[in-house]
């Protein structure tokens, strides 16, 4: 196929239609689903009224087939992928939601009459009408022939269970939906009957009912095998965690899984939602993205952080995950880590989490061999405490990790590139750079005397460390490494009070008066402020703030993106506008605050990972909260609906 940006209307079109052929009526995919929905991307962008369009996702067979008109349209779910989409759908929502798995296999609609005798069943078709499959759908295990009372029309999903695909199918056929598929429309019902085919119910038409939930009773009455469905509070959390909740379970069914589906279960929030031409706006899937994997708890590694908490890291056997190889997972703090019951040689749940260093999500087979808290601080050997669920070295600001931590991430957060770990434990350890301000009286000589720096790199640092003279104020802020003074609290405080000085001479009582600060985050900041005043007046000499208001507000406001390779629907400078123009900034490369490295279409296909794919994700193992996106799930964050 020709690449992507280079593909006429017409010619997306024929591809379009061709693909969708081989996936939805004969069953023989020759692209992946990402490079079919990439393609139908492209044409929306240049031709949104293409009737090809409409097509996607039919499975009506052409020529003689008896097609069925039918009695409402069967719309295919709206997709999301991450959990703020997930509220987004579920805001617009009066009252609680049902979650079920979402089943990988094919929509179809069976119909009975007054008598509960099936007399007609038909695919999903084109949404309008489906291929007429009724004696077919009579040689399906799980499929009544006969119900107690009608008329009734239910609809499901047939599928081909794991097991039986595993046993008889697998060498010669590529997946058990397209399978399903094929066995489904066999000329020959009798050969439909070889595949052992299933039926999972989930919607009732001719039932006057209130709540989704009912539905699922009654089809269970009936004598339908149904999804495991359960009602849930419309909230957040509770839906991200029967996300996680299935997410688990996944590898113990007998079916393949490929997301959740919600929707809405008080009909009178689906009447009132009603449905776009394509999906139905009550109910949405929550697709999964092979970001959860399972692995063994080897080692705990103990990490003085620059606030001089001692942070676990746990060390696993390399998995997985989200197509990057993982050994690092976050141990979140001792007391989580201990309430988990974090043993070495537990088998332990990890999953990623929005592009953060994976987490230790559950300890599923404790051993005996717990892991407790070293007694010593692991940088300086001073004694450590446990407070609150925090374990911390005593000796403060005289820990030299601490010291190191807070150096680092002041270059890190001003990105003054160069200084690696090791040439700022040297600049300590000789005492050229004990505070932040040391940095700014650098001399070359003094970086000439280091070990392995020569005059190349020693002007290259200088260069770097004039380079930054000028600061924004939100990123000053952050870079003291004040507990709670991160990116948002920065942002926040330089939009409010606009001038350091304002912000320094403001009192606990004024700053938690801010909405999103609080209490606590103004303790932190007012103490920390104090406790740096020193530090900061020295590094005022060195520093000018830039103090103009922070950049357009939008979606993307304080998200910094980073695009690479060739992108297939948009030039890349159209691509960057597009990030600004919703207050997101476009970031000078791979550092540990970028938000996003977006790859173009074909890189990320084929996994061709140049220089700022490898050190994202180097810095990704180390902790950094970057995301890789596919263009395609770029594209989709700029359609999503602002909030
Ligand atoms: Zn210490």
């Amino acid at each position: 196929m020709k690449p992507l940006q280079e593909m006429s209307v017409a010619e997306l079109e024929k591809a379009i239609r061709r693909h969708n052929d081989l996936y939805f009526k004969q069953a023989k995919p020759e692209i992946s689903d990402e490079e079919f929905d990439l393609l139908v991307e492209r044409l929306k962008r240049l031709k949104a009224d293409s009737p090809v369009l409409e097509e996607v996702g039919s499975d009506l067979s052409e020529g003689s087939g008896k097609k069925v008109l039918h009695s409402t349209p069967m719309l295919s779910l709206d997709k999301c992928y991450t959990v703020e989409d997930l509220a987004d759908w579920a805001s617009k929502l009066k009252g609680d939601v049902v979650v079920s798995p979402k089943i990988d296999g094919l929509a179809i609609a069976i119909h009975y009459d007054e008598t509960g005798r099936l007399f007609r069943s038909e695919t999903r078709g084109d949404g309008t009408k489906g291929d007429d499959i009724t004696q077919n759908v009579r040689e399906v295990g799980d499929v009544p022939e006969r119900l107690a009372k009608g008329p009734i029309e239910v609809r499901g999903e047939i599928y081909m269970r794991l097991s039986v695909f595993k046993k008889k199918y697998q060498d010669n056929f590529a997946n058990p939906r397209n399978l399903a598929a094929g066995a489904l429309k066999q000329k020959d019902p009798k050969k439909t009957a070889e595949y052992s085919l299933n039926f999972f119910a989930y919607e009732l038409i001719g039932m006057d009912l209130k709540e989704e939930i009912e539905k699922i009773r009654h089809l269970k009455k009936l004598g339908f095998t149904t999804i495991d469905t359960e009602v849930v509070p419309n909230q957040p959390e509770k839906l991200q965690a029967a996300y996680e909740e299935y997410f688990k379970k996944r590898d113990s069914l007998d079916y393949e899984l490929d997301g959740v589906v919600y929707k809405a279960n008080q009909i009178e929030d689906q009447t009132r939602l009603g449905a776009s031409s394509h999906h139905p706006r009550w109910a949405i899937a929550y697709k999964f993205q092979g970001d959860a994997a399972q692995s063994v708890l080897r080692e705990v590694e103990w990490s003085v952080s620059r606030t001089g908490v001692i942070t676990p890291i746990g060390i696993i056997d390399p998995t997985r995950l989200s197509g990057a190889s993982v050994s690092r997972v976050s141990l979140h703090n001792y007391g989580l880590m201990k309430n988990m019951g974090v043993s070495i040689g537990a088998k332990v749940l990890v999953m990623r989490r929005g592009g953060v260093i994976p987490n230790l999500e559950e300890v599923l087979e404790k051993t005996k061999k717990i892991v407790e808290a070293p007694k010593k601080c692991p940088s300086c050997g001073s004694p450590t405490e446990v407070r609150d669920d925090f374990l911390f070295c005593t000796n403060g600001k005289g820990c030299r990790s601490t010291r190191l931590g807070e150096l680092r991430h002041f270059v890190d957060v001003l990105e003054i590139e160069g200084f690696g770990d090791k040439m700022i434990e040297q600049l300590y350890d000789t005492g050229y750079v004990e505070d932040l301000p040391d940095f700014f009286r650098l001399k070359r000589d003094d970086l000439l005397s280091l070990e392995r720096v020569g005059e190349i790199l020693a002007d290259k640092l200088i260069a770097q460390i004039q380079a930054h003279r000028t600061v924004p104020l939100p990123l000053f802020l952050r870079s003291l490494g004040i507990p709670e003074l991160g990116k948002h609290s920065s942002e926040v405080l330089t939009k409010q009070l606009r001038r350091l000085e304002k912000i320094r001479e403001a009192s606990e009582e004024e700053l938690s008066a801010i909405h999103t600060i609080g209490p606590v985050i103004a303790r932190e900041v007012v103490n920390g402020l104090r406790e740096k005043s020193g530090t900061v007046d020295k590094l005022l000499q060195f520093v000018t703030l830039d103090e103009r208001s922070l950049a357009k507000e939008g979606k993307f406001s304080g998200k910094t993106f980073l695009f690479t390779g060739k992108m297939a629907a948009m030039e890349r400078g159209a691509a960057e506008k597009q990030v600004e123009a919703l207050g997101g900034e476009i970031s000078g490369g791979v550092t540990k605050d970028l938000d996003y490295l977006v790859i173009g279409s074909e890189g990320y296909k084929n996994r061709d990972k140049g220089n700022k794919w490898i050190k994202a994700e180097s810095l990704m193992q180390k902790g950094a909260a970057i995301k890789i996106l596919s263009e395609e799930e770029f594209l989709q964050m700029l359609e999503s609906s602002p909030d």
